[in-house]
């Protein structure tokens, strides 16, 4: 015990000044080494240790003037202050003013994250909003000076300071006294297993001097294994108390470095983790945006999440009365956010990429625009509906992948999908109508094929159907136009059939219905072929004369779709 090497006899080769908090803890005082010692801790002792009470000389009992000598004893304040003011003091200022701020409002910090993201929250008010985002630029901006601070101030130094509780955005904040930390209440007794009666009389055999230091370094290996328990509980440190290691101040360093980073790591991960899922597809950048349009007067308030899809988040607002372009905006607007994330887009590559109003496009465009694309082409498409007399939602504005539109219900309440309501009869035979010649318009006025229609994407409300997600809508001379257009008359057809209106036609009827196409087969393996025969046909034409144009249009001449 404490028999091992003769120790260098200094132990720590950190400078006064550079010492790190936990160095200072473990640096011998000379004071100490001069007079007999004091058993340390002695506080521990009467409290923890009976053996070690016991064991304790008389006259170096527990007090408070012994422990303001303790280099343990030394307040974290003060060693802040002393070596870290004159480099800190702006961040000083700057998170007093903060600290200041947040008690003037603390509201704001309260709120941990966008209020429109959840939904819960309808109280959202635009300076909420630019309080959350300029505290969050604010935080992001300290921390990364303060990195630049901390870089600067350590240098090449053996020994480092770590700036790390100064951090805005670290979740340790509230326990920040790792190194201060009254390891003396701890469970683990690391001086259980030691009988300090006797390590002393080892070592105080031979050169004065060297005596106290080694058991200086003994004890600090101690205590450096002990302060291993303060690092964050998923920092795996083993059971180094139980078997009595003794940690060199450099490896405890070298550790603890480790373990700050590991915190860090596993805190951003656990941010992402929660930002992914919590926020969909808001992610700072599309609040920014949304910030943008309720500050700028085009929208009051952001009350809520409508739906979270795969591809889309929609959120309830309330229409602000700033017109743009002479616009007015609509009382209340459902906002569509088109995800930023880019894996769900993948699979609807089909629909855009033989688009030929956006094959020119397409070929050029990174990912991120490509979302863009989407909105602009629900945009498109909402637009032409509208000027078909179409029930669908109004465009307000576009912004890169947010869109604006009316929305569709009262007073917050979406309405609900024709497959969530509960129709009677006559209103079941009346939507039926509503949608057979909706489809007709869609086609031959706006020249779309909504290819994705069904009851989820039909909406009852004002005592008729809307239509509305029409992102992924086609001409019909897409390659696939046909075949969106045959999937779209077996949702209808099947849901109106199930839904007991008789006249339903069935889906090949209703295909030859919208189209004006006349397909006789009479089986859907072959109808389907026909189909497909036809794109092929106009695909055809296409390659040969280099603009798109209807071969299978019935009626005069083919209509010439340019846009
Ligand atoms: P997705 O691609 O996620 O299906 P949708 O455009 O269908 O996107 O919107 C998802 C849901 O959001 C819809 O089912 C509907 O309930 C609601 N919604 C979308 N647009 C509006 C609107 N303009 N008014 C009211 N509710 C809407
Ligand atoms: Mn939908």
């Amino acid at each position: 015990m404490g028999s091992g090497s003769a120790g260098d006899g200094t132990g720590i080769e950190a400078e006064p000044g550079k010492l790190s908090r936990s160095e200072c803890c473990c640096s011998p005082e000379y004071s100490h080494r001069l007079r007999p010692r004091p058993p340390f801790f002695p506080s521990l002792r009467v409290q923890m240790d009976p053996v070690g009470v016991a064991a304790a000389p008389p006259e170096a009992g527990p007090g408070p003037a012994w422990q303001n000598k303790c280099p343990w004893g030394t307040p974290k304040t003060a060693s802040i202050s002393c070596s870290l003011a004159d480099v800190m003091s702006e961040q000083l200022a700057k998170e007093l003013q903060l600290e200041e701020e947040n008690a003037a409002f603390p509201e704001v910090v309260a709120v941990a994250e966008g209020p429109f993201i959840t939904g819960e929250n309808v109280d959202t008010s635009s300076d909420l909003m630019l309080a959350q985002m300029l505290q969050m630029e604010f935080d992001r901006e300290y921390d990364a000076q303060l990195r630049r601070e901390e870089k600067k101030f350590n240098g090449d130094s053996k020994v480092s300071i770590s700036f790390e509780n100064y951090r805005k955005v670290h979740p340790f904040d509230s326990d920040s006294s790792e190194d201060e930390v009254d390891w003396q209440d701890t469970r683990h007794d690391p001086y259980r297993a030691d009988k300090p009666t006797i390590t002393p009389k080892k070592g105080f055999i031979g050169k004065g001097k060297d005596i106290t230091t080694k058991h200086d370094e003994v004890v600090c290996g101690r205590k450096n294994t002990a302060r291993m328990e303060n690092f964050a509980p998923e920092f795996q440190v083993g059971d180094g108390i139980g078997m009595d290691l003794k940690l060199s101040n450099q490896v405890f360093n070298a550790l603890k470095q480790h373990a700050y980073s590991e915190e860090r790591r596993s805190a951003r991960l656990h941010e992402k983790k929660e930002h992914s899922t919590a926020e969909k597809a808001v992610d700072p950048k599309t609040r920014l945006l949304l910030y943008k349009m309720v500050s700028g007067g085009m929208l009051e308030t952001i009350t809520g999440c409508i739906s979270t899809g795969k591809e889309s988040v929609v959120f309830h607002a309330y229409g602000g009365n700033a017109t743009e372009d002479d616009k007015v905006i609509p009382p209340e607007c459902a906002i569509k956010v088109f995800k930023t994330t880019l894996n769900e887009f993948k699979n609807r590559d089909k629909y855009i990429k033989d688009d030929y109003r956006f094959k020119d496009r397409f070929s050029k465009l990174n990912p991120r625009k490509i979302i863009r694309m989407w909105a602009e082409k629900e945009m498109h498409n909402l637009t032409r509906m509208q000027n078909a007399g179409i029930p669908c939602p109004q465009v307000v504005i576009l912004k890169k992948h947010v869109l604006v539109m009316s929305f569709i219900g009262q007073d917050q309440v979406p309405a609900p999908k024709l497959k969530d309501v509960k129709l009677n009869s006559e209103d079941m035979k009346k939507a039926y109508y509503q949608v057979l010649d909706m489809m007709q318009q869609l086609y031959k006025e706006c020249n779309l094929v909504h290819a994705d229609l069904s009851e989820y994407n039909m909406l009852w409300h004002d005592g008729k159907v809307w239509l509305i997600d029409v992102s992924q809508s086609v001409e019909p001379t897409h390659p696939h136009g046909l075949e969106f257009l045959f999937r779209d008359c077996r949702n209808v057809s099947q849901f109106f059939q199930k839904g007991g209106v008789a006249e339903a036609l069935n889906e090949r009827e209703l295909f030859n219905a919208v189209s004006g196409l006349n397909i006789t087969a009479e089986n859907e393996v072959d109808f389907q072929a026909e189909i497909e025969a036809l794109e092929k046909m106009n695909e055809d034409h296409v390659q040969n004369h280099g603009k798109k144009v209807s071969t299978f249009s019935t009626d005069g001449d083919p209509p010439i779709y340019n846009e």
